[in-house]
């Protein structure tokens, strides 16, 4: 039983419901876990879902407490920077660190989840379930409804079952799910004459405009593609004459190392892109205390690479806030709420606004210009002027602080520039000139 003796309930075996089931396992609490899928590591990947995932500081760190950080890297493959192919022109690599040491990593979400899955069937208490549909929780009975087995009695239901949470629609929350009109599409990249056909040390991007395309290195030398564009626009390519000559024509420098691209465009699925936000993540009942965590509470737009990442900072704070408050979940439950919900909002917008530069700024000589300037401050002002792609992933500073960070380090720069230019005799309006 957990700490104040209720039967804890984790909806969802993907990567926050398998973190926190071995979180809760080794504090003493027995859970159980249940899964709408087999289990995949019977079963498989399902095709064209095999998504490769970025897992940065924030999720490194919320491995390391249960053990699994070095394995993890094990399996990964990093990437110091993007590696960006404008049409037209040269692809130029962008480090993502002004020492171009720091790295993103490239992992399989199967993966991950098979180890996760791993050390959660090894963590006393933790029970396993799958093929076991959720479809709500009772709580006023304290009881998980399964579409199959009738209900469970559960006194704490922590639904982690993913962005489209049928725990979160039972609990009739207010809540807005708010689709892009963009779609993805994987696609693959196979490994030529047994190497990697791209630089593994990079993300690549082709920025298009309205479309673009991405692809990480997976540790077998293929790459995995995503193809991001409006959804109406891909049926547009309805045979395989079309789609290799649209790739011929967009991208040019990756269509001739695509040999299954015709059968990949057709048979795989076009994914959705949903940024879920939603209030409140809990709901207590006489019989059952629920909360959301990872993406049923806040699924974001994949452009900052941080969904996992923060799903697993979810985890993290859960265990905490049971910590702090001696095991008493209505306390603990809404605590992590209080404290993430402000974070989650942040990376939320973060996330759309690195779409913006992703499909467009990173081909402009501008924005290449800006980011050369920005790794040069970081040198020159170590530790004081931080970019902010290097506190989202390099570091595990609260989301929430960030955009105030920002904030104030770009007026102190201000102020050193106007500082400066007196010193050397410029008046503001000429600094002003000069500046525009
Ligand atoms: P999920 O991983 O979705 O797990 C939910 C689990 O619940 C699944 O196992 C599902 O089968 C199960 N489930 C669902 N419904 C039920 C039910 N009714 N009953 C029982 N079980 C159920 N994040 C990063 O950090 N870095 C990246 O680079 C990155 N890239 C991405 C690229 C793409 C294209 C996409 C779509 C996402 C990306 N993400 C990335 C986001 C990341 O995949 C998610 O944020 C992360 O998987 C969330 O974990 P989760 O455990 O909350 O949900």
């Amino acid at each position: 039983m957990a700490a104040d003796g209720e039967r804890v309930a984790i909806v969802g075996a993907g990567l926050a419901g398998c973190l926190l089931a071995v979180l809760l396992g080794r504090r003493g609490i027995p859970v159980t876990v249940y899964e709408r899928r087999p289990d995949p590591r019977i079963a498989g990947a399902e095709r064209g879902r095999s998504i490769n995932l970025a897992i940065s500081a924030r999720g490194l760190a919320a491995l390391e407490q249960v053990g699994l950080r070095d394995q993890s890297l094990k399996q990964a493959l990093p990437m110091h920077g993007r590696m960006v192919h404008p049409l037209p022109g040269a692809q130029n690599f962008q480090p993502y660190s002004a020492d171009g040491e720091r790295a993103i990593n490239s992992i399989s979400r199967a993966e991950l989840n098979r180890s996760l899955l791993d050390t959660a069937e090894a963590t006393p208490g933790v029970t396993l379930r799958f093929s076991q549909r959720v479809t709500g929780v009772d709580t006023e009975a304290g009881a998980i409804l399964l579409e199959d087995a009738g209900a469970e009695p559960a006194g704490v239901v922590l639904a982690g079952d993913g962005a489209y949470s049928a725990v979160r629609r039972s609990m009739e929350l207010d809540e807005d799910a708010d689709f892009l009109e963009h779609g993805y599409k994987e696609l693959t990249v196979p490994p030529r004459d047994g190497e990697f056909a791209l630089d593994p040390d990079a993300l690549h991007i082709w920025p298009r405009g309205t479309a673009m395309m991405i692809a990480l290195p997976n540790l077998d030398r293929s790459f995995t593609c995503t193809l991001f564009w409006p959804k109406g626009d891909f049926g547009a390519l309805d045979t395989p004459a079309k789609v290799t000559a649209h790739f011929e024509r967009h991208y040019p420098d990756v269509a001739g190392l695509m040999p299954d691209l015709a059968d990949d465009y057709e048979l795989n699925p076009i994914g959705s892109l949903v940024t879920v936000r939603c209030r409140p993540w809990t709901r207590y009942g006489p019989g059952a205390k629920v909360a959301l965590l990872g993406d049923a509470a806040h699924a974001i737009v994949p452009f900052f690479g941080q969904g996992a990442n923060c799903a697993f900072e979810d985890c993290i704070e859960i265990d905490r806030c049971l910590a702090e408050t001696g095991g008493d979940w209505g306390r603990a439950l809404t605590l992590y709420q209080e404290r993430r919900k402000a974070n989650t909002d942040v990376i939320a917008e973060m996330a759309l606004d690195n779409f913006v530069e992703m499909r467009d700024r990173v081909s402009s000589p501008v924005y290449r210009a800006k980011q050369a300037a920005a790794h040069a401050l970081e040198r020159r002002l170590a530790g004081r002027y931080v970019s902010r792609y290097e506190l989202v992933s390099f570091s595990t500073m609260p989301y929430a602080e960030i955009p105030a960070r920002i904030r104030r380090q770009n007026r102190a720069l201000a102020g050193a520039v106007l500082g400066s230019a007196a010193v050397l005799g410029l008046g503001v309006r000429a600094l002003l000139r000069r500046r525009r």
